[in-house]
């Protein structure tokens, strides 16, 4: 990754400051643009008279926004780089900065991907007609990711990105319309601030008529999710390495195995820890004290855990049989095997107290 491609737009950020007559403010910046924090404080201090702290705790989204800590400092402005504002109240002033980087990969390599998505997408579109199966049908289906049994009115192209390729969307929405695709660049759900975003926790622009995907953007973090979340074909073009590939089945079918097999390994589990996560836009409060209620209905046993950050060595140590976390729903996905017991999502465990059926098809753990 190039960092002098990344545009930081700090002008307005620096007129914020001015006209606020702001005297000490917080940088919050994803881990990847830390490096860079430095030359933002010295640009941000000459240009105006505030004094910049850096906020050093790891930063993964905007669902983490500094808050009462650093009020009791004393800082009267929160920076906040590289997210978008979330239906969240963090209790202090907040100044979202835009970061765009400035790749703009071919599409060419990328089409061929495309053309045997909507091919999948269209044969799907000719199954989906097919409503009652057997469950050893369904299982069979349900473990072939894509194969997920979901509605399907059409097979347009879904257009989507991470934050900073988002400016690019419009652009390669005539580009694959040129190419002779239905493209649509999808709008989600109020935790979303921009057509076509997408985040680790939220995919609510996915519709029926969305046949398969393609992502512009870098890493398998988001193109996981989308995948279990959507059961639909997603490609992806990396704006930073100008690669095209897919999200591979293998991948998706072998964490929906893990997933699975950490459903049987608590399967007998009688005490549950329930994780819930201090951070603002990760906060489950109802839904943990729901998790609760359900667990005494089945006559087991709930306690509840609330942490800022959640890791293996805060919380393996208690005597319970298993976790389920309601904080930020890729630490159940991305990081179960650091723990040494069984990290449920909420929906793994409804699976487990058979309130829902794992047949049906995957639950992703959105939040909304
Ligand atoms: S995926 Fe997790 S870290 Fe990212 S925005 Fe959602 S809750 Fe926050």
């Amino acid at each position: 990754m190039d960092l002098n491609r990344h545009d930081f737009q700090l002008d307005e950020l620096v007129e914020k400051i001015r006209t606020g007559d702001h005297r000490l403010v917080a940088l919050q910046l994803p881990e990847g643009l830390k490096i860079q924090a430095l030359e933002m404080i010295d640009t941000l201090e000459s240009d105006t008279d505030a004094q910049v702290i850096i906020a050093a705790d790891p930063c993964y989204g905007a669902c983490d926004l500094v808050h009462h800590k650093m009020k009791m400092m004393g800082v009267d402005l929160v920076a906040h780089m590289g997210h978008s504002q979330m239906n969240i109240d963090s209790g202090m002033e907040t100044q979202f900065i835009d970061v765009t980087y400035d790749g703009t990969p071919e599409l060419a390599p990328v089409i061929p991907f495309l053309s045997t998505h909507r091919k999948m997408a269209q044969e799907r579109l000719s199954e989906s007609s097919v409503q009652e199966i057997g469950e050893a049908e369904a299982q069979e289906r349900f473990l072939d990711a894509v194969g997920r049994i979901t509605p399907l009115t059409d097979v347009k192209l879904g257009l989507v990105g991470s934050i900073q390729h988002l400016h690019l969307l419009e652009e390669y929405k005539a580009m694959l319309e040129n190419a002779g695709f239905d493209v649509i660049i999808p709008t989600g759900g109020d935790r979303l601030t921009f057509p076509g975003q997408v985040l680790g926790c939220n995919y609510s622009g996915d519709d029926p008529s969305i046949g398969h995907y393609l992502f512009l953007g870098s890493g398998d973090f988001h193109p996981v999710g989308l995948v279990l979340h959507t059961g639909k074909p997603l490609s992806i073009l990396d704006p930073y390495t100008s690669e095209a590939r897919e999200m591979s089945l293998e991948q998706i079918e072998r964490i929906l195995r893990q997933r699975f097999g950490l459903i049987m390994a608590a399967d007998k589990a009688n005490s549950f820890g329930i994780l819930i996560g201090e951070k603002p836009g990760q906060m489950r409060r109802s839904m943990a004290l729901r998790l609760k209620r359900l667990l005494e209905k089945h006559e087991k046993k709930g306690y509840l855990l609330a942490l800022e950050h959640v890791g293996p060595e805060l919380i393996d140590f208690y005597p319970v049989d298993a976790f389920v976390n309601t904080a930020c729903p890729r630490i159940a996905i991305d990081d179960s095997v650091k723990y040494a017991k069984p990290l449920l999502t909420p929906f793994e465990l409804e699976v487990i107290l058979g309130e829902k059926q794992w047949e049906s098809g995957y639950q992703f753990d959105e939040i909304p």
